[in-house]
């Protein structure tokens, strides 16, 4: 496919733009402006997307479970079909190495077909049947029947350091379109042209399986303006959104605040604990060190689950294990950073760090070029860093603190301050005693949505039992994920029906269950009729 970007607003099928403000994109890399200005979404466009949205709800909620697999894979082979156009467009509005995007946009498709499946198997939406008793006193029992419905227009905000897989046709998307709602996209500024290419990717699968093209909308504008006028209007019924903590809290706060409240889905911030004990410093450190400074830095270490906190007893060990760690960060190079905004906000806010007494500056992290940053490592005493609130917060790039406790049950009080995290990882060796471990993992489990053993967070795998979630402020609603199988609850809410006839239920509910899904009947796992 070859596709003029046009810069406009996708609205019911059309591109229109009638407002006179526009934002251009910029080569991270090379400062250079790229070619094509998009239009802002102007209030009656941003009416007019989440109205079109809320007139074909009543249509897309009834589309059969065939024909949404249909349109999931439908984008998933239109995203391909954008060929390198999608790839180089992404390079030059994210500098992300083409390499890199070329998994990304692999693993986009993953998802979209992993919804696709979820649907095929139709377990997820708990089909749950508790029959009547009509003989049952003193009152007779009513039939009784449960299952996922969908919960209306979604409202999209992708982030920045995924631009495919947390982006328009990300898992939010995927989720949301497979639980049957239309999808409108806050595209977002940096990578506007990216956004684009995904819509027309959207409307030619759409046009090819003749689903409705008010089903899936996008707008260009500012967060502030643009964004918060989608999270306020009244045909809006839900958020899912990925970025920073005072974006996301913003909209929190905002959808809460509406007269008729909203639930956003925020994956924000996250510092994700990584804890080597003693065990795993004694048999290992060389190999810990490589693969964690690998994981710090991957991607500029702009990835969510970049493990930020490290947290040793600082013992002989622990302290040639952070020496040679900083010597493995020594050997990656500077990379290029998402905006050059992002690089000059590490370099303040790894600088400030620096300053703290007490803090041990080992890699200072060196400003490159335009948009490019070396990585930077410091290490601090668990005291100080108790006593250091900025020492806790996520620093968005190519570095990390080491924490060093006095002894484990530090180490323990110590993990515990680090708050909500998307994950939280432990690695251990023979040395280190069961009990031990198992309390260290306690308490991991109660920080995170994610536990790793014996390797790094970063990487998150696309499949059911995935949790890509947390507590706060890793996310704004930690009973559920953004990434797995999971995540297309976010999008639904469950209805119970009550004495409704066969005909008038949805095959998941009917006695014959046509689809031969797995449902709960009067208490017991089955896949018959009732
Ligand atoms: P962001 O600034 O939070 O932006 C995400 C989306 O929210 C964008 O579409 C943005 O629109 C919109 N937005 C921003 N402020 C808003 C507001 N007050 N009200 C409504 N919408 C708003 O995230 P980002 O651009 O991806 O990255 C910026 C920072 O977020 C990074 O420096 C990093 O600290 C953090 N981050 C964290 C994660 C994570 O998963 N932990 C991921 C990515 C980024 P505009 O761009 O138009 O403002």
């Amino acid at each position: 496919m070859t596709v003029q970007l046009n810069g406009r607003q996708l609205i019911a099928g059309q591109w229109v733009a009638s407002g006179k403000e526009t934002l251009t994109a910029l080569n991270p890399a090379t400062g250079a402006l790229l070619e094509t200005p998009f239009a802002h979404a102007t209030p009656a466009e941003v009416d007019a997307v989440m109205s079109a949205a809320q007139r074909v709800f009543p249509i897309t909620r009834e589309i059969s479970v065939e024909r949404r697999i249909e349109l999931l894979e439908a984008i998933a082979a239109q995203i391909m079909a954008l060929g390198d156009e999608l790839l180089q467009r992404a390079h030059a509005e994210t500098g992300l190495p083409l390499a890199r995007l070329t998994g990304e946009r692999a693993r986009t498709c993953n998802q979209l077909k992993h919804f696709a499946e979820v649907l095929r198997e139709g377990s997820w939406v708990a089909a749950t049947i508790d029959t009547a008793d009509p003989a049952r006193q003193p009152l007779p029992k009513p039939d009784l029947r449960r299952m996922a419905r969908p919960i209306g227009p979604v409202v999209v905000f992708g982030a920045s350091n995924f631009p495919f897989a947390y982006g328009a046709c990300g898992g939010d998307t995927a989720s949301a379109l497979a639980a049957g709602n239309p999808v409108v996209v806050k595209a977002h500024e940096r990578h506007p042209g990216t956004n684009e290419l995904f819509g027309h990717a959207v409307v030619a699968a759409l046009r090819q399986t003749g689903l409705p093209l008010e089903m899936f909308g996008l707008v260009h504008g500012p967060g502030v303006t643009v964004g918060q006028a989608l999270a306020k209007h009244p045909a809006t019924q839900a958020i899912g959104f990925t970025g920073s903590k005072r974006a996301g809290r913003a909209l929190f706060d905002l959808a809460a605040a509406r007269p008729v409240p909203i639930p956003v889905f925020a994956e924000m911030g996250s510092v994700n604990p990584l804890v080597i004990l003693p065990g795993a410093i004694a048999e290992r450190a060389e190999a810990i060190a490589a693969g964690l400074a690998q994981s710090i830095t991957m991607g500029a270490g702009q990835f969510c689950t970049k493990p930020g906190l490290i947290f040793l007893v600082g013992n002989p060990g622990a302290h040639a294990f952070v020496t040679q760690l900083a010597k493995q960060m020594t050997a990656i190079p500077a990379t290029t950073m998402l905006t050059a905004d992002m690089q000059k906000q590490f370099c303040a806010a790894t600088a400030a760090l620096q300053k703290i007494d007490g803090v041990r500056t080992l890699l200072a992290g060196a400003a490159n070029g335009f948009a490019a940053m070396s990585p930077a490592l410091v290490a601090v005493d668990s005291a100080t860093w108790r006593a250091h609130a900025e020492l806790h917060e996520e620093t968005f790039g190519p570095g990390a603190v080491v924490v060093l406790c006095r002894d484990l049950d530090d180490l323990r009080a110590t993990v515990a301050q680090a708050g909500g995290n998307l994950t939280a990882s432990l690695h251990t060796g023979a040395a280190d005693a069961a009990p031990e471990v198992r309390e260290v993992l306690q308490q991991l489990e109660q920080q995170a949505g994610r536990v790793v053993f014996n390797g790094f967070p970063t990487g998150v795998e696309v499949c059911a039992a995935m949790i890509h979630g947390g507590p706060y402020p890793a996310t704004s609603a930690p009973a559920t994920t953004s990434v797995g199988a999971l995540a297309i609850q976010r999008f639904v809410r469950p209805v119970a029906f009550q004495n409704t006839p066969d005909a008038y239920l949805s095959l998941e509910l009917q006695n014959a269950n046509p689809r031969g899904i797995w449902r709960t009947v009067n208490g017991a796992w089955t896949r018959e009729k009732c």
